[in-house]
């Protein structure tokens, strides 16, 4: 005989969104439970039922906790037997969906699962639906849950007819009087005529004639928007409406979500839906966070954070429900990296790298230069860690131009000289062999060039053995990679320079002792550890010219100590940068011919179509054919873009650094690194669609000589944020300030790439909120401390989440 469990769900879900109260349903959750196992006639289910009901007495003399766990474990119970035996809670009870015990603990699984399965699992979600979502990043019930509206529209404040006033977003509950069809602007619209006891008003809705039809007389609305003012009289424009129903509002008198949408989601379609979600879903969530950090923050419950953050009860509750969400963002970002140093440096001792000044002074002495304070300062930092049996791990920053590379090198050449080998990983191609070359020429001057292959360099003299260096890009293939990989496992190769072909499998190094990572911001946590699997527990410096701040630099590089090259080589210069109207485009050119004259050289940034290789380097031969035809046809310009080969990539860079080329045309890969001096015009396209950072890596490939350099940005039609920004990388040359406008005007996620980099996204917390990430950091620590591999019962559930939002060690990289 089919029982109706829909009501019993019902109340569970109500005791469990109230906080466990007691107050679901009137006179008490135990009368109704009686009355309710009083109606049921199947043995079998109430069998199950007292097996969960752990109650002696009475659910009103539980603790807080205890009610929590019977209310949920009964809730899994009941939705496993919902998806066994059909839909909307009708179920007929056979003794397949109540019977083993073993078999509602799988129940239990799944319906934990069932938050991680695709957002088709919902009610009324199609494929094409899910399909939407899928653009917005939304493939599970999770993502969904976690899909937070951007803001909330405050229609909490219910006025009546006569209070409203013109400007502002109001709220009123009317009857509709008369609703028509009628044309406004030569557009078909929806007109009404709604009052309550106080008086009239007219309510539009522009370009929506359907709503006509759907609202009669006499139907009672709310009704929720601005106030305009037509023909001296008040009118309602466009706002939301809702009937007035016994059921929650979702689009007005309250506070309402607002969401990201995309092509074919609908405002009301995508908050009734949500509000459903949330209803339905959001208790299911399991509440990760120890009770005790909980307390001591002072932080809401998770489920009903995430209810709150869709549809608050008021503005104070939004905001604590933000606090919890955020605190949970950072609290694990904290965890992962504190977890991550720790495993490093327990992992096995490091290789203490002795420093040989002998070796070293040779190389600093066929310097054209001197080194800077800051550079001597952080060489000392990094060759004291090199000692240290623990493996080092720091963060090299240091601006555009600061002379990171030969820091690094000398750091290199020390490890070479202690018998082990180095690994230098640069983020292009082209960055690879300019080091290479740079280090190449180096120690020619100090030893001979022995052995001699584009890829592969021995030289005499500067260690007691020869000193191979080698360049590994995926460009080199077959054949030769086979002997250079021989050459890395047998540990004949000292130096090995390469992109992340550094870090495939195939590569095995013999004794890798140091790991240098450039450009560390290209990079991503699973690459740094990618390269610290390579065994024997290298010593990692990674670097990068994009300055973070010191808080972030803990929150997201937490794991790493940091050194600084706060000073430039003296008599660099300012760079003079501005940005151009399209019809400055003319006069641009005439400028590089100028300098082009005066004996310089230019680079031309092609405009960014897409994010695709493929389409970059089309455009990007377009664009070259175009300058050398139409508007350069007399000087001698050169094509750079991704998909060349590493042989064509290198040989157009050794033309252009020779000077055999005047113009350098090229796709955004010459951002990162590259070193020509005499270039002195840095002429960047569509500018207003690269980040500030980005703009500054740019304008950072000239101004590297003696000659005056400038950086010209052209925009097709900028909108009023990129003008601002655009008006910020004018006036400033320092790189640290622009790093903290681009986090404040494009958030950490695209700052630092966290996606591709395998760390957690950051969508609730806020950079500025600097109190928070230091109570987050804070509490981690305290955590790590007492449980550092959360084994204690009490942070199951934390350690399972940690690993949910953490990638594999290693993961995807191979
Ligand atoms: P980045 O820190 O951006 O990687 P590089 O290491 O490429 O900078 O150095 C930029 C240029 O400055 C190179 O041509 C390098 O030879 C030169 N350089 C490095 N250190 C000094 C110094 N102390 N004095 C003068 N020039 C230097
Ligand atoms: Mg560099």
């Amino acid at each position: 005989m089919p029982i109706d469990i829909g009501p019993l769900r019902k109340i569970l879900e109500l005791e469990h969104k109230k906080g466990y109260l007691d107050s679901a349903v009137i006179g008490g959750l135990d009368r109704f439970l009686r009355r309710w196992t009083e109606s049921v006639n199947s043995p079998q289910l109430l069998r199950r039922f007292r097996e969960i009901h752990p109650v002696k007495s009475s659910y009103a003399s539980l603790t807080e906790q205890q009610r929590k766990e019977w209310v949920d474990a009964l809730l899994v119970f009941l939705a496993g037997i919902e998806q066994v035996e059909g839909e909307k809670g009708k179920a007929e009870l056979s003794p397949s969906a109540i019977k083993p015990v073993s078999r509602v603990r799988g129940q239990r699984a799944e319906a934990n699962q069932s938050i991680d399965s695709p957002i088709t699992v919902i009610r009324g979600v199609s494929s094409s639906l899910s399909a939407k979502f899928g653009k917005l990043g939304v493939k599970t019930v999770r993502d969904l849950l976690y899909f937070f509206p951007h803001r909330h529209l405050d229609y909490s404040q219910r006025k009546y007819v006569s209070q409203l006033t013109e400007g502002e977003e109001q709220t009123i509950i009317a009857n509709v009087w008369q609703a028509q069809e009628t044309r406004l602007g030569g557009r078909r619209s929806t007109e009404a005529i709604v009052g309550d006891e106080t008086g009239n008003v007219r309510v539009v809705w522009f370009n929506n004639p359907y709503l006509a039809r759907k609202l009669t007389t006499n139907m009672r609305l709310v009704l929720s928007g601005r106030i305009g003012l037509f023909n001296g009289r008040h009118v309602f424009e466009s706002p939301e409406w809702e009937l007035v129903e016994d059921k929650e509002l979702i689009h007005t008198g309250r506070l309402v979500p607002l969401y990201p949408l995309t092509q074919g989601l609908r405002p009301r379609q995508v908050r009734k839906l949500m509000k459903e979600v949330v209803d339905q879903w959001a208790w299911r969530v399991e509440d990760f966070l120890p009770e005790a950090v909980k307390n001591h923050c002072n932080l809401l419950e998770l489920p009903r954070a995430i209810s709150q953050a869709h549809y608050p009860e008021d503005n104070e509750v939004k905001d604590k429900a933000r606090v919890r969400l955020a605190f949970d963002e950072l609290f694990l970002l904290q965890l992962g990296v504190l977890g991550q140093k720790r495993s490093w440096q327990e992992s096995q001792p490091g290789n203490p790298i002795t420093t040989e000044t002998a070796v070293l002074d040779s190389l600093l002495k066929t310097l054209t230069f001197e080194l800077t304070q800051a550079q001597h300062r952080v060489l000392s930092e990094i060759l004291a860690d090199l000692q240290k049996p623990q493996p080092m791990s720091r963060l090299l920053q240091g601006e555009v131009g600061s002379g990171k590379t030969i820091v690094a090198t000398a750091a290199l050449l020390m490890t070479a000289a202690n018998g082990y080998q180095g690994a230098f990983m640069a983020p292009t191609e082209i960055l690879a062999e300019q080091h290479f070359t740079n280090i190449c020429q180096l120690l020619s001057r100090v030893g001979c060039q022995g052995e001699g292959a584009d890829y592969l360099n021995s030289y005499q003299g500067i260690l007691s053995h020869p000193l191979t260096v080698a360049l590994l890009i995926g460009d080199i293939k077959g054949a030769q990679k086979q002997e250079l990989q021989q050459r890395i496992m047998s540990g004949e190769a000292d130096i090995i320079i390469g992109t992340h072909a550094l870090i495939q499998k195939d590569v095995e190094f013999h004794k890798l002792g140091l790991a240098v990572i450039d450009e560390q911001h290209r990079f991503g946590v699973a690459q740094r550890s990618a390269l610290r699997q390579k065994g024997f527990s290298p010593h990692i410096l990674v670097m990068t010219a994009t300055p973070i701040p010191r808080t972030l630099a803990l929150t997201l590089y937490g794991d790493l100590d940091l050194s600084v090259i706060d000073e430039l080589p003296p008599g660099r210069q300012i760079v003079k940068t501005k940005w151009l109207k399209p019809v400055q485009r003319d006069s641009a050119y005439r400028f590089i011919s100028r300098q082009v004259a005066g004996g310089r050289q230019a680079f031309i940034i092609c405009p960014l179509v897409e994010e695709s290789e493929v389409i970059q380097a089309r455009a990007a031969v377009a664009e070259y054919e175009r300058l050398s035809r139409e508007v350069f046809p007399e000087l001698r310009l050169g094509l750079l873009h991704g998909r060349m080969s590493a042989a064509e990539k290198d040989e157009v860079m050794r033309h252009f650094r020779s000077g055999q080329l005047n113009i350098l045309v090229s796709t955004p890969v010459v951002e990162v690194g590259i070193d020509v001096p005499n270039a002195t015009v840095m002429l960047v396209e569509s500018a207003d669609r690269f980040g500030l950072s980005q703009l500054h890596q740019f304008r950072g490939r000239v101004g590297r000589g003696q000659e005056q350099s400038y950086c010209m940005l052209l925009t097709e039609n900028p909108s009023l944020v990129a003008k601002e920004r655009l008006d910020i990388i004018e006036k400033t040359h320092d790189g640290f300030q622009l790093a903290e406008e681009d986090l404040k005007l494009r958030g950490p996620g695209e700052f630092f790439g966290t996606r591709q980099s395998g760390l957690p996204d950051l969508r609730m917390a806020k950079l500025s909120d600097v109190p928070l990430l230091e109570l987050a950091r804070s509490e981690a620590i305290k955590l790590f401390e007492v449980d550092p591999i959360l084994e204690k019962p009490e942070h199951l559930p934390l350690a399972k989440e940690l690993a949910r939002v953490w990638p594999q060690e290693g993961g995807e990289w191979s």
